[in-house]
């Protein structure tokens, strides 16, 4: 098993706000901001505001090395220019850069444009996690939708930069997911598929709609059918499952009592 959760992507992230206006249903970091007490519910968690990031370094060893930023809020319009600003800082002591976000077009285009000249430093991943719209729309109310994230990927795309895409958590049928994921292989040099960990224990049809997705057979086919695939990585959040009877038993279990 290699590493897992974010450091699978980067050895270090970095982050300049606390909150995030997306509201995704499944937040890892706003569920954690609640319990440690940093913010008082969801709703301040949307307030998102601007903390005071660490200092930077060059944290980069090997040109594989890649610092992930932001890693625990998105990327929106109030915080575009002191991100931007970060994001100079860290290329200008020599780091990788891995932008994580479910991209609005106008950011994206503004980074592609200043910063054209370090292609070679900066990879995008930008999440989506199917074609279902109603899926994203309630799991991710308010996050760009996914006309707008794919426009900006084809921005980025024509740009030059180098494009890769992480749909964790999956938010498709597995079966239906390879019409979705199969045209995207050209542009993109990875397509990263997980599931949702962090599933709120609540009632209502999209809850139901996980049991019935993230079965053991749907998620064993997805990932027989691009083992080939060099593209096409499944991240440990499916791995696990495959590979271990008895996490894929707990998340049976826990499903059942969606
Ligand atoms: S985009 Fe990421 S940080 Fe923002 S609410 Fe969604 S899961 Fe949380």
């Amino acid at each position: 098993m290699g590493k897992l959760g974010t450091k699978e992507w980067a050895i270090r992230n970095f982050n300049i706000a606390q909150g995030c206006p997306n509201g995704c249903t499944y937040c890892y970091a706003c569920r954690n901001a609640i319990r440690f007490k940093r913010v008082k519910n969801r709703e301040e968690w949307m307030n998102g505001k601007l903390v005071a990031p660490k200092p930077i370094g060059n944290w980069c060893n090997n040109p594989h090395d890649y610092v992930m930023y932001p890693s625990s809020h998105d990327i929106w319009p109030e915080i575009e220019n002191e991100y931007c600003w970060n994001l100079a800082e860290l290329l200008a002591k020599g780091n990788n850069v891995l932008i994580v976000t479910k991209p609005r077009v106008s950011i994206i285009q503004r980074i592609c444009g200043q910063f054209a000249n370090r292609k070679d430093k900066i990879l995008f991943r930008f999440t989506i996690g199917g074609n279902n719209e109603r899926a994203l729309k309630f799991f991710e109310a308010e996050a760009p939708t996914l006309k707008e994230r794919l426009k900006a990927l084809s921005i980025a795309k024509s740009s030059g930069f180098r494009i890769s895409v992480s749909m964790e958590p999956l938010l498709m049928d597995p079966y239906e997911a390879p019409k979705f994921i199969s045209p995207l292989i050209e542009s993109c040099e990875s397509i990263w598929v997980g599931i949702m960990t962090n599933i709120p224990v609540r009632q209502g049809f999209w809850f139901k709609q996980l049991t019935d997705w993230y079965t053991i057979d749907k998620l064993e086919w997805l990932a027989d059918f691009y083992s080939k695939s060099k593209t096409i990585k499944f991240k440990d959040s499916i791995r696990n499952i495959i590979a271990n009877p008895r996490t894929s038993q707990k998340l049976t279990d826990f499903l059942g009592k969606v």
